[in-house]
């Protein structure tokens, strides 16, 4: 099938070209014709599928359908959870509208707000926004949403994880009732869809592949694997020249750190993605990693929401993920758009029970491995005080004891001290959806 049965304006087929695509993805194929026709959707679709443009494309032909003459203010608003979704949005739909008169900026927290105000007050056409930032600067009377069109909520399941319902609620209260409102979401719940019924009005469904079913490219491997053992293995894993663009998941902030710096310190080039990181921080690890100036990202799940990078040919999982939609974004940040990657899982005894879970709710086994050459058998560091210490100062843990006497499950003794960071960086506990 070609773009071209899909409704799109001819400026808009023109930059699909330019972009180098030559045929709508599934969930393009089934969103945009309904989209184009004015209908609500809820799109449920895997990371990686094409879903940015699946909204974006036909948006954007319906603004460039409009008649001259419109009032000035903001047509389109697109709310996501992170600021890096947010960034990637923001260069997806000036890709696809690079021949239209279009402005678009972004709004997120961690960066001055002047530029973001004056763009909100001069009237943007598109704006690209994370839910808390919005919700500030909408209080300071920042925004005029008045000739609002159309609303996107992308990633909608990992907003409504990160506690971000009530801010939505606050915006969509700010919003003209007359509107096209469009929902992604990676998997269909009942809490994604009482969001449907408060915030659409009839909407059509659209649901590429199974429910949560991984993407379909990805290659997915467990390597069992005693804890004590997991930095020896990913050092071992990464002498092969085949892992040439390693994403590594931690579930923490500081055990990300840990891990970039062990990897730094057999000299091989690491950046880190979390909250603890400044913006620039955080843009930088990835523009970095994106150039290949780094071959590996560590990152905590909430950091790499979204992560678009073509090319990253390993996913790690160094910590088994705490949920399984979190597995699903993880391994979706290889093999997209029809590429082929490979996503690894390190196991431990503590993480059977999980993996268990994980193969019930994919419907189907995970192929083990044994990593050739590597030695199985090695014995943990003896218990070293000092560097105890170092990780875990005195006053801030309260289970040093435990760990001292028998090994727990990483993440949950510590006591977390997080200032605000996301709920799933700042502790361990898994919460699996069975
Ligand atoms: P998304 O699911 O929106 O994050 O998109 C994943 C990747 O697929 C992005 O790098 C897009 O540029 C790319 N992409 C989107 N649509 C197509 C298409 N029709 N053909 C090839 N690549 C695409």
């Amino acid at each position: 099938m070609s773009f071209s049965v899909l409704g799109l304006d001819a400026k808009i087929l023109q930059a699909v070209t330019e972009a180098g695509y030559t045929e709508p993805t599934p969930i393009q194929t089934a969103a945009i014709p309904p989209i184009i026709a004015g209908h609500d959707l809820i799109g449920i679709a895997q990371t990686g599928t094409g879903k940015t443009a699946a909204f974006t494309l036909p948006i954007l032909t319906k603004l460039a359908q409009q008649p001259p003459g419109q009032r000035r203010g903001t047509k389109v608003l697109v709310i996501a959870p992170t600021r890096e979704l947010v960034v990637q949005i923001e260069e997806n739909i000036r890709a696809y509208a690079k021949h239209l008169p279009l402005t678009v900026a972004t709004v997120f927290g961690g960066v001055g707000e002047q530029p973001q105000i004056r763009a909100l007050r001069s009237g943007t056409d598109v704006v690209v926004a994370c839910p808390g930032r919005l919700i500030d600067l909408m209080g300071q009377r920042a925004a005029d949403f008045s000739q609002l069109k159309y609303l996107v909520l992308d990633e909608a399941d990992r907003m409504l994880d990160m506690g971000f319902l009530p801010s939505i609620r606050r915006v969509v209260q700010g919003l003209p009732k007359v509107r096209q409102t469009l929902m992604f979401s990676a998997t269909l719940s009942k809490e994604i869809e009482s969001l449907t019924h408060e915030f659409q009005r009839a909407p059509k469904v659209v649901q590429i592949g199974r429910r949560a079913n991984p993407a379909e490219t990805v290659t997915q491997f467990v390597y069992e694997v005693p804890k004590h053992l997991k930095p020896a293995l990913l050092q071992h894993l990464l002498q092969d020249p085949k892992m040439e663009m390693v994403l590594v998941f931690s579930r923490m902030k500081h055990a990300a750190d840990r891990v970039a710096r062990q990897l730094e310190q057999k000299g091989i080039r690491t950046a880190t993605l979390h909250s603890n990181r400044s913006q620039n921080q955080r843009l930088k690890a990835l523009k970095d990693f994106k150039s290949g100036a780094v071959r590996v990202l560590v990152a905590t799940d909430i950091a790499a929401r979204g992560i678009d990078v073509d090319g990253i040919s390993h996913v790690i999982n160094y910590d088994f993920p705490m949920h399984v939609e979190d597995y699903i974004h993880r391994i979706g940040r290889t093999g997209r758009a029809n590429a082929i990657g490979d996503a690894i899982s390190f196991v431990t005894n503590e993480d059977h029970g999980e993996l268990r879970a994980l193969e019930r709710f994919i419907g189907r086994g995970i192929v083990r491995k044994k990593a050739e050459g590597f030695n199985y058998t090695a014995a943990a560091p003896p218990y070293n005080p000092a560097e105890e210490e170092r990780r875990f100062p005195r006053g801030q843990n309260q289970n040093r004891q435990q760990r001292q006497g028998q090994p727990s499950r990483s993440g949950q003794s510590r006591a977390p001290q997080h200032g605000g960071q996301p709920r799933s960086e700042r502790s361990g506990q898994s919460n699996w959806r069975r």
